[in-house]
């Protein structure tokens, strides 16, 4: 008989979409990883890949429960498949967007913590009901099988009262939850453990800013391994403009705009949510690489929705630093991040104040795999390490499940190139 396999499925279930990697035992290996995009919508279609090998369909899938099933058949029935059947799977580890204040960490899921997790629904209204949908479907499909969830709020626990308390009336912190929850903590987390494996120095002794710069953007002071302040706060629109995320301005503004201008409560919570940020400037494009090019060919709005983005990052930085009493590492990560050196060269030009100082050459050689950008004369360490949540979550599981700690490799081990330069 052939020998089964034994495999960590994680899965992101989103609004529209699901996503799962089925990772080896031994956390090195992605065994295969897959996309359902566009439940219940038109144009449906699942990718799937297996080693070097990918596959493409379009076909309709008209909900949460059908989407599993072409999970399931990707995974166990494909020509793709990397596992005979369910038996092969002995751990599932879940993405969850808000945990509220009640999950400091992750957790495997009991009875209980799902009636906590649809508590915290009403903090995350269109996500928490998608990532419980994936968790309910999980246990009825593979029972007996361990859950486990992992929250992106959960590493900003940490951060203290004066951070995460706003100045209104205390009975809507006490009462309410009315607070800052931060998001992007999985990443936040898998970052800064991953840059301190880079730099060969304990977390703790560290004082670092992640920048993590994607569609969404999070900017995280990480204080010897702990979240003390971030950017993102009660709603995932504040803090650095994102793709079509406002960040943060004067809430006088929505006042204004519902008085003067005669706009609803929704047209404003939607100019907010997906009219604002990069797109709403440029009046072009939500995608930074698209606005970065227009903007070198002489577009005067992309510029500015460009140099908005590169001055909120720039300010907050210096306020991280301080709120942490120094600095040790700037690190960058995120489809932005990770990819645009103009980004990077742009945030870190005049922080030599704080002792960031890049190496453009190095910069502009991160994708031959050099992580470390920093420049000889530099306090501060500026690294661009590439998140990987789905990696945090399996890391997650599997400490739960098994007991183990398992710290992740780190990354100069993964990525031998990486070594040359650390
Ligand atoms: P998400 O938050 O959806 O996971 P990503 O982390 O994939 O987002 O980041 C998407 C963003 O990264 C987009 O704005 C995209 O334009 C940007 N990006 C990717 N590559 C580059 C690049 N080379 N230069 C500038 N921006 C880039």
């Amino acid at each position: 008989m052939k020998e089964q396999k034994t495999m960590i499925l994680i899965i992101n279930c989103g609004s529209s979409s699901l996503k799962y990697q089925l990772y080896n035992p031994d956390l090195t290996e992605v065994a295969a990883k897959g996309l359902i995009a566009r439940i219940g919508e038109s144009g449906s279609y699942t990718e799937h890949q297996a080693g070097q090998m990918r596959a493409r369909e379009c076909r309709p899938v008209a909900d949460h429960k059908a989407a599993f099933d072409v999970m399931v058949g990707n995974l166990m029935h494909s020509d793709l498949a990397v596992v005979d059947d369910a038996r092969a799977i002995t751990a599932i580890g879940h993405r969850a967007v808000h945990g509220g204040d009640v999950f400091m960490d992750s957790t495997l899921v009991t009875d209980t913590v799902l009636e906590e997790l649809h508590a915290c629904a009403r903090f995350a209204p269109l996500h928490n009901p998608c990532n419980i949908a994936g968790i309910e479907e999980c246990r009825r499909r593979f029972p007996g099988v361990p859950n486990v969830v992992v929250f992106d709020t959960a590493f900003h626990q940490s951060v203290p009262r004066e951070a995460h308390v706003y100045a209104l009336p205390y009975e809507l912190y006490s009462e309410c939850g009315i607070r800052r929850y931060g998001f992007h903590g999985t990443s936040c987390r898998y970052v800064s453990k991953a840059a301190a494996d880079i730099l060969n120095r304990p977390l703790e002794d560290l004082d670092m800013v992640i920048c993590h710069l994607g569609n969404g953007v999070t900017l995280d002071a990480v204080k010897q391994g702990r979240s003390v302040d971030t950017s993102i706060g009660f709603g995932t629109f504040c803090g650095i403009p994102m793709g079509t995320r406002s960040g943060d301005f004067d809430p006088a503004i929505i006042f204004h705009l519902v008085k003067e201008r005669g706009m609803s409560l929704e047209e404003v919570e939607a100019l907010c949510y997906e009219k604002s940020g990069l797109l709403g400037i440029s009046g072009f494009s939500n995608d930074m690489r698209e606005v970065v090019e227009q903007a070198e060919a002489g577009d005067d709005r992309c510029a500015l929705a460009v140099d908005i983005f590169v001055y909120q990052i720039k300010k907050t930085i210096g306020a991280y630093a301080a709120a942490m009493d120094g600095l040790d590492a700037l690190v960058f990560t995120a489809g932005i991040g990770e990819n645009s050196k103009e980004i990077r060269s742009r945030v870190c030009a005049g922080l030599g104040v704080l002792g960031v100082r890049i190496d453009e050459r190095l910069n502009s050689m991160v994708r031959n795999g050099y992580p470390n950008i920093s420049a000889a004369n530099a306090s501060v360490a500026t690294l661009v390490v590439p998140t990987d949540e789905e990696r945090m979550i399996a890391l997650d599981t599997f400490r739960l499940v098994s007991g183990e700690t398992r710290v992740p490799p780190p990354i100069a081990a993964l990525e031998p190139t990486y070594a040359e330069r650390v």
